[in-house]
Order: structure tokens, then sequence, then C-alpha cells
């Protein structure tokens, strides 16, 4: 299982997720550097990570077609 501690953040956008204060150090800001949203939520069910989204079950049960961490159950 991961372990997430509080200082990570989801692009409410992409559902991204981010480690927030590397991503303040690299923008300056909470921004994605993704999609460019500036929104962002801390509050989340879990999350998965896609390594191969043309053979991932979940990716397509998200819409998702890249590799990444992604945020589930969004509060
Ligand atoms: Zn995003």
């Amino acid at each position: 299982m991961l372990f997430l501690p509080k200082v990570y953040v989801v692009c409410s956008k992409c559902l991204r997720l981010f480690d927030k204060k590397k991503l303040i150090d690299e923008k300056g800001r909470l921004e994605c550097p993704y999609c460019g949203n500036t929104k962002f939520v801390d509050s989340f069910g879990g999350a998965i990570l896609i390594l191969d989204p043309e053979k991932s079950i979940i990716a397509k049960k998200i819409n998702k077609s890249e590799k990444g961490i992604f945020a589930l159950g969004l509060e």
C-alpha cells in the first residue's frame, strides 16, 4: 500500500497527483504542469499508478491514456 501524507495535492482537472512542495518549488505557485489548471484539492480517497495505459483496465475505466499517478475518489 502506498503511503500518502498530506503534502500531496491533486489537480482538479486532470487528477494528477503532485508533491505540493515540489510543485511550488518548480512553478513558484500551484499550477498543473500538464494542463495548466490552478485548482487543486488535497482530499482524496486514494491514487493509482498507470505505467502502461494501453494495457491498464483502470486507465480505461477512468479514461486516462497517459502514464502517471492519478487520484481516485475526490471529495
Ligand atoms: Zn492538471
